[in-house]
C-alpha cells in the first residue's frame, strides 16, 4: 500500500497481531477492520494512548 499524503511504499508492521502499513513521515495508516481490531486490543489491555490518537487523527483523514 501506498501512502496517501506522499505516495511512498510504506513499511506493514505487525502489532498486536494486525497488520498495519507505516509511512516514515505520516505515520499508521489502517483500514476501519484494523482501527477497530487495534481498539480493541488497546481496550482490553489499557495501553497504547499514543497509538490511539495516531489512530483517531488516520481515521479523520480516511
Ligand atoms: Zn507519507
Amino acid at each position: 500500500m501506498e501512502c496517501p499524503v506522499c505516495k511512498q511504499r510504506m513499511q506493514v508492521k505487525t502489532i498486536e497481531d494486525v497488520k498495519v502499513d507505516v509511512c516514515e513521515s505520516h505515520g499508521i495508516w489502517l483500514d476501519k477492520g484494523e482501527v477497530e481490531a487495534l481498539m480493541e486490543v488497546a481496550k482490553k489491555r489499557g495501553e497504547h494512548e499514543g497509538l490511539i490518537k495516531n489512530l483517531s487523527y488516520t481515521m479523520d483523514v480516511y
